[in-house]
């Protein structure tokens, strides 16, 4: 089993704990790594990135949306220009292959025009409005009604399950403490400071901890006393994710936004799939990802408005995310479309990084929400020394289908495993699965692979595969089958044996 991997720490005292290892507390991690800290994540699910940044849209926005004066405008419009190093750096598919704003009919023209002014306010580089004849000609399966289009070339895409692992990974090469299945239940505080946490794996002690846990912020920042007035209430997404050999668009497609959201976008994907979606509905339950029939109507309808052409026949697959909207005003009191983040140490009690609301476009904005709580933590007084041996760099593991036949005959030479095609949709071959299992952070469950490799995203959805990958696991953990489940406790993919073989 790989060096990195911990099921407890021997350690019991942090410089920094992070509460969710999801994109923002990964990059967090990462960032706050290259220095002479002892840093612990912890993450209450089996594996990291089971949160929000498992179901969204993985766009990398431009930032003409946000309200300018707003956090959400600054950290969208760092991390938008931070994007290719990170990316560069972590081995992350990302694409800057920019995006449309599409209005369809004169009325959602106005739209457009008040859109490029935010921008423009905003500092987005790159924007253009055209014409109804030119995005025709641009995109030849868009509505034929449209008017024109914001075009913005900054936008980009990328896929938000490597880049929470990359983030992560580096995290813990660069020596971050990861504790999986390990959720936060209370501080320990010492009349005005927080020193130190309890969790289901016990008490540990720390200087700073920084409240990334997403949906659950506010419970977080509850329990240290803090903003008793901030609520996270989840708003949902729908999607629909179609096959790729069936349906393609080139671009990203926005229609004029609504005043709670982006509106139903159709969308390509760093891997092929278009997708279509999301609707938004507010609702009480942090945990119901369910998708439904009204839903899921109208991202149909949303969607088929951009691009009529559009054929449900070929939808191979379908997901909903949920939004962790906060309440806390914008700087910008006229208005209530957009809540703001909340990134901020707060002077109520010593310890806390405190982070909330980090709704869309919170994956563009990860990394300058990492940076800039380096900044926080050095304007706090902490000495922030580099180590001189971090190592940006996350090497990449080949992915078979990416390679040429030559460099896959020398992979499969070197290691017969790669010859060994377990997904036949996606192409993902034994040796890559293999690899995950004993990657520093050992992917344990049929999803952690799902999301690693991209196996079962096909079309057969890991009909194919599924027994397959179960007896990998099994054999590479030294588990029964039984053991093994889909994405943690509870979740086992077989009861028992049928027959005494
Ligand atoms: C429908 C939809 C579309 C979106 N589209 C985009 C987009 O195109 N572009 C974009 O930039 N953004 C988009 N977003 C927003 C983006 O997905 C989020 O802003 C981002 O993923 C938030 O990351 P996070 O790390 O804060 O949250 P999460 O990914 O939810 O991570 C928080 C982690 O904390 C863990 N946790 C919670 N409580 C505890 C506890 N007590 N103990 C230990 N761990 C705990 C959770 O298990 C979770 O893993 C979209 C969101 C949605 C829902």
């Amino acid at each position: 089993m790989t060096k990195y991997l911990r099921s407890k720490t021997e350690n019991k005292n942090f410089d920094v704990i992070i509460i969710g290892a999801g994109i923002v507390g990964s990059m967090i991690a990462r960032f706050l790594s290259r220095y002479k800290l002892d840093i612990l994540l912890i993450e209450k699910e089996a594996d990291v990135c089971m949160g929000t940044t498992a179901a969204n849209t993985a766009i990398i926005h431009a930032g003409y949306d946000p309200l300018p004066g707003t956090l959400k405008a600054e950290m969208n419009i760092l991390g938008n220009r931070m994007w290719n190093t990170v990316a560069g750096e972590l081995n992350i598919p990302f694409e800057r292959r920019g995006d449309y704003v599409v209005a369809i009919g004169k009325k959602e023209l106005p739209h457009l025009d008040e859109l490029f002014q935010r921008g423009v306010k905003n500092g987005v580089p790159g924007m253009m409005l055209i014409s109804g004849d030119e995005v025709r000609k641009r995109e030849p399966d868009i509505n034929p009604d449209v008017s024109g289009a914001l075009w913005a070339e900054t936008g980009g895409i990328t896929d938000p399950f490597a880049a929470n692992f990359a983030a992560c990974e580096n995290a813990v090469m660069n020596g971050v403490t990861l504790l999986l299945e390990t959720a936060f239940e209370a501080f320990v505080i010492d009349g005005k400071r927080i020193v130190g946490i309890k969790t289901n794996k016990g008490t540990f002690g720390t200087r700073w901890i920084v409240n990334a846990a997403g949906l659950y912020s506010d419970d977080v920042m509850h329990k240290a006393g803090i903003r008793p007035e901030f609520k996270i209430t989840p708003r949902k997404g729908e999607y629909y994710v179609f096959d790729s050999a069936d349906i393609s668009v080139n671009n990203v497609l926005f229609p004029v936004p609504t005043v709670i959201s982006k509106g139903i976008m159709v969308t390509t994907t760093v891997h092929g799939n278009t997708i279509i979606g999301p609707n938004a509905e507010s609702i009480q339950d942090k945990e119901d990802t369910s998708v439904t029939e009204e839903g899921l109507t109208e991202v149909w309808r949303g969607a088929v408005k951009l691009v009529p052409k559009l054929n449900l026949r070929y939808a191979i697959s379908l997901f909903a995310g949920l939004r962790a909207e906060g309440n806390a005003r914008c700087k910008n009191q006229n208005v209530n479309y957009s809540h703001d983040y909340v990134i901020e140490i707060p002077a109520e009690i010593q310890g806390l990084v405190n982070l909330g609301g980090i709704e869309s476009p919170g994956l563009a904005s990860s990394p300058a929400i990492a940076q800039r709580i380096v900044g926080l933590l050095k304007d706090a007084g902490e000495k922030l020394e580099e180590k001189s041996d971090w190592n940006p760099i996350r090497p990449a593991r080949p992915r078979f289908r990416d390679l040429s036949k030559e460099e896959q005959k020398i992979l499969i030479h070197n290691d017969p495993e790669y010859g060994r095609i377990v997904c036949r949709c996606e192409n993902v071959t034994e040796g890559e699965i293999v690899a995950e299992i004993h990657s520093p952070i050992p992917a344990r469950t049929y999803d952690a692979i799902k999301r690693r490799t991209w196996l079962g995203t096909g079309r057969c959805q890991g009909a194919f595969d599924t027994p397959r990958v179960v007896g990998i696991l099994s054999r590479e953990l030294g588990l029964p089958p039984e053991q093994i489940s889909k994405k943690g406790p509870g979740s086992e993919f077989l009861v028992g044996k049928t027959k005494k073989v």
